[in-house]
């Protein structure tokens, strides 16, 4: 590892492909796969994620969140299908038709424009329209109302319903079966009704997200959506560990810039909030929130050194942190400091940081600041 350099995070886009191919055998052979890559798929770099699963026979293709994250896609060349998770806002729908961008679709007044740009084009655009089952976020409802909306998607002449999804509010939880049971028995007697009563099937129905793809590999229909499994990492600590073997994929890095030693009774870093039992050694570790580590790990948090943890004290800064080098006297200045991953028999993981941090491992990982924490890719 490169002694210079401050803080980095390596990415193994060989262990992304592996939870992908992990989670496809607990699929149904028939079900295909969209990787989630929004918010630069989750902090591990979107598009070096969409080169490395591009050509899995079994991935239909990505889900983004917002436009500009599926243009940064197609501009780097990206084939496969994209489908926006969200509501996309109007002044872009030329470009979806051009770049074959999928929107989700639930308003009418969005219908109707999107239909009109493409008529405009000659062009016909592929839509997927969103089922509200249970999150209350985005989504037609499963009833009469929903069913008008869907006749008015059919007769858009210029847009074709090439899916339709929901998405699952408790499938992380052991206590959230019911409600996951009665969001897939809307969404299914919605398609059926579709079926049924417009004469349309919908070739791509879809409701599972990464707990759903580990805990109700029923559900899954024509495909399912995996997020933060595909970066080996879990939904919830409800989700069982045993059914889909994951591995993280990204570990963090920084080296020790500065030891000292103080004497009993020295306060650390803002506000004072440690103060030195007994003569100790400190590191400094020049990664602070500004970087996205949080500033609630103040006091809580550790690191590893030398294969050993290392406990923070005081209070996180933008840019530093203190950590005690008690139980660790071979530490020196430059020394390697595994913030998240592997050293010797210890690992910190995202979970781990997630919970002692009050928050959790989505968040950590999407906070990670792009600009500051350089993304080193390995295979
Ligand atoms: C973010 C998102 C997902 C992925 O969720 P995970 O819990 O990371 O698997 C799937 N579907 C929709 C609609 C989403 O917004």
């Amino acid at each position: 590892m490169d002694m210079n350099m401050r803080v980095k995070a390596v990415v193994d886009l060989g262990a992304i492909r592996d939870n992908m191919i992990s989670m496809k055998k607990n699929m149904h052979e028939n079900a295909r796969m969209a990787a989630v890559i929004k918010t630069d798929a989750y902090g591990h770099g979107a598009v070096q994620v969409a080169g490395a699963l591009e050509d899995l026979p079994f991935l239909w293709g990505y889900c983004v969140a917002t436009f500009e994250e599926a243009q940064e896609l197609r501009q780097s060349g990206i084939k496969k299908p994209i489908l926006i998770l969200g509501y996309t806002f109007p002044y872009c729908y030329a470009q979806l038709v051009e770049e074959e961008i999928r929107p989700v679709v639930f308003r009418k007044d969005t219908l109707k424009e999107l239909d009109e740009t493409a008529a405009r084009m000659g062009r016909n655009l592929a839509i997927h329209v969103a089922l509200d089952t249970g999150m209350s976020r985005i989504g037609v409802k499963p009833d009469d109302s929903g069913i008008d909306f869907m006749k008015a998607a059919l007769a858009c002449k210029n847009l074709t319903v090439e899916g339709i999804f929901t998405h699952f509010a408790r499938a992380d939880e052991e206590s959230g079966r019911d409600a996951t049971q009665r969001q897939f028995d809307l969404f299914a007697s919605f398609n059926k009704r579709v079926e049924e009563e417009l004469g349309y099937h919908i070739p791509i129905q879809d409701c599972s997200n990464s707990a759903g793809i580990i805990t109700y590999p029923q559900y899954n229909e024509d495909m399912a959506r995996a997020g933060i499994t595909m970066y080996g990492l879990w939904p919830s600590d409800e989700v069982s560990r045993d059914i889909v073997a994951l591995k993280p994929a990204m570990s963090i890095y920084s080296h020790i810039a500065y030891i000292k030693e103080i004497d009993a009774g020295t306060p650390v870093s803002y506000g004072g909030t440690f103060t030195a039992p007994q003569k100790m050694t400190i590191a400094t570790i020049p990664v602070g929130y500004g970087d996205g580590y949080p500033r609630s790990l103040s006091n809580k948090g550790n690191v590893l050194i030398h294969g050993k943890r290392a406990h923070i004290v005081g209070r996180v800064c933008m840019d530093q942190f203190m950590v005690s080098l008690e139980g660790i006297p071979e530490a020196k200045e430059g020394d390697l400091v595994t913030i998240m991953g592997r050293d010797g028999d210890e690992t910190i993981s995202a979970e781990d940081i997630g919970r002692l941090s009050g928050r959790f491992n989505y968040e950590f990982v999407c906070d990670l600041s792009e600009k500051r924490v350089p993304r080193e890719y390995i295979r």
